[in-house]
């Protein structure tokens, strides 16, 4: 292992992931890499997670309309914790690169792959 090229934007879209709450597999299914590197590389980072039930990640409606930045949701609307990332986003965009791909390119395919991944795990 070892292989995988993290960067700035392999990082970003890592932990715009991590924050959405969903399963390492998952999120090295989404990002073409193992299970273990994506373990790997955020215990290198520091990062922590409680065991959680599984979050579907999706978009949500901004409900700041005068807030600038990206307005995916991260986490749960209802739970303590909720925000939007605020990213810088592209002129007429809701969302940031990241969430762009994420909501628009992934889907629907791979995020149905997630939720069976996920309740699959
Ligand atoms: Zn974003």
């Amino acid at each position: 292992m070892g292989g995988f090229d993290w960067n700035a934007e392999t990082l970003l879209e890592f932990k715009a992931l991590w924050d959405s709450g969903i399963v390492f597999s998952a999120i090295a299914r989404i990002m073409g890499t193992t299970k273990n590197t994506v373990i790997g590389k955020a215990h290198r980072e520091g990062w922590q997670r409680q065991p959680r039930r599984w979050q579907r990640a999706k978009p949500t409606p901004n409900l700041f309309p005068d807030k600038r930045g990206c307005s995916f949701g991260i986490g749960d609307p209802g739970e303590k914790g909720f925000r939007f990332c605020g990213e810088r986003t592209a002129p007429g965009a809701s969302f940031c690169e990241t969430h762009r791909r994420i909501c628009y390119v992934k889907r629907p395919v791979e995020l149905e792959r997630i939720t069976k991944i996920a309740l699959a795990g």
